[in-house]
């Protein structure tokens, strides 16, 4: 499974791709196993990025940054999948409120849910009969099972398929990482307490001996913001995720803290508008996306062009929008002196160029689109009203609002290095 795109004819036997795995049949391969890779295979090669979210344990949130990441690609105007196949504890029905769907079937295919224009939803929470059957199911079976929803699942053509993956590194997370043939690369998602770390460290082990990549960590649960004074106070201890990921060299994507009104709408089924909402600790989820979109991108581009020289030729894999007056971010996106653009490499996170613009002159709605024209992929403001951040979801801009008013490539390192430490979104507009 290559991850590239499928020939018009959506055929193995007429597909060019030559690197595809499922091209010839293995060396003693039974004539049934080779036509479950090859129909899994055309399912997987229409989707151009599969990302797996981890976890170490479970009740980590690892669902939770699974749906966030899913939205947020959405909201992007990507076409995305969402594919829960915790066997034991499915929870993207209930985070989603849709408890109680039932899947449909076309005969050869399963019909995943639309939840909105660009989201799709598969659980296998839709095949348990009542919400409290346990399954119990041996090694074989869960392989076969997380085969199947691989296999059959029809997606059509997709952008991003996110996958939550069951927490540990047991069966069920191999078989997703065999089943795609690295393919995919991973979110691992822990909490700041030390037992949770050492599980988090033996996920990205997993992930190392597999050959996938892993995108980043996340450490979610980091600290609980006061609803009255906005004061972090660290229930658990805090940045421990940081130096681990650092030490054993992966990305670390940022820190999520607890916020007792996601607790509501996940209890509600309406972490969805949660999440498009904008409010409250939203900002941290949303702050992960940039990097994973880049470094998703990054491994195509290789993938494709089979040679590291050439993507090293790109001025970079984002260009960070920063607008600034006097040198310094100015809170006030809309009425700043100049937009600095800065291109970044996302593996060693090191800046690789940069460039100041004049802003344009003030006009309703131009900046989204005047900023996509200059090709940039992420914009770091202080504050933003919720129609202009939309205006820029439309172009495919990633937006993170809340950033201090600081120097432009100060708070770009910060935001690579997931320690950007965002307030509110202060807009008066
Ligand atoms: P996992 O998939 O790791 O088992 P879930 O994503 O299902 O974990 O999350 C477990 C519970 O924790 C959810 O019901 C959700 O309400 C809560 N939760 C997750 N992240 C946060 C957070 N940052 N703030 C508040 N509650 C959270």
């Amino acid at each position: 499974i290559t991850g590239t795109d499928m020939t018009t004819t959506g055929e193995c036997g007429n597909c060019s791709e030559q690197s595809c795995s499922a091209k010839d049949k293995r060396p003693g391969e039974a004539d049934r196993d080779y036509l479950d890779r090859q129909q899994l295979a055309r399912r997987m090669c229409r989707i151009r990025h599969k990302i797996i979210v981890l976890s170490g344990k479970g009740g980590v949130g690892k669902s939770t940054v699974a749906v966030s990441i899913a939205v947020s690609l959405s909201a992007l105007g990507h076409r995305v999948g969402l594919l829960d196949i915790d066997i034991h504890g499915p929870s993207v029905p209930r985070l989603l409120g849709l408890e109680g769907r039932q899947v449909a079937g076309n005969g050869t295919a399963l019909l995943p849910v639309s939840f909105s224009e660009n989201l799709k939803v598969m659980s296998t929470g839709f095949m348990l009969r009542a919400r409290n059957d346990a399954v119990i199911w041996r090694g074989p079976m869960k392989y076969s099972a997380i085969k199947q929803f691989l296999r059959d699942v029809e997606w059509g053509d997709l952008d991003y398929l996110v996958i939550d993956a069951p927490p540990g590194t047991g069966d069920e997370p191999l078989s997703v990482c065999q089943l795609l043939e690295n393919a995919g690369g991973a979110v691992v998602v822990t909490t700041p307490q030390e037992l949770a770390l050492l599980d988090v460290r033996k996920s990205i082990s997993f992930c190392k001996q597999l050959g996938v990549q892993v995108l980043g960590v996340v450490e979610n649960m980091s600290g609980f913001v006061c609803p009255k004074c906005g004061e972090v106070t660290h229930v658990f201890k805090s940045g421990g995720a940081e130096s681990m990921s650092n030490e054993m060299g992966v990305p670390f994507l940022g820190r999520i803290p607890i916020d007792p009104d996601l607790v509501v709408a996940c209890d509600a089924g309406a972490v969805f508008d949660y999440f498009r909402s904008g409010d409250g600790i939203v900002e941290s989820f949303r702050q992960i996306i940039g990097p994973v979109m880049a470094k998703e991108e990054k491994e195509r581009r290789r993938e494709r062009s089979g040679s590291e020289e050439s993507v090293q030729r790109r001025n970079g894999d984002m260009r960070i929008a920063i607008p600034v007056a006097g040198g310094k971010l100015s809170p006030h996106f809309g009425h700043c002196e100049e937009f600095v653009l800065v291109d970044v490499d996302i593996d060693d996170k090191s800046i690789a160029a940069k460039t100041t613009l004049a802003a344009p002159e003030h006009q309703p709605g131009l900046l989204p689109r005047w900023l996509a024209e200059r090709g940039a992929t992420a914009i770091i403001a202080g504050g933003m009203g919720m129609r202009a951040q939309n205006l820029f979801a439309e172009q495919g801009i990633v937006v993170v609002v809340g950033a201090p008013a600081g120097d432009p490539e100060t708070i770009v390192k910060e935001y690579l290095a997931g320690t950007l430490q965002t307030g509110d979104n202060i807009c008066d507009h």
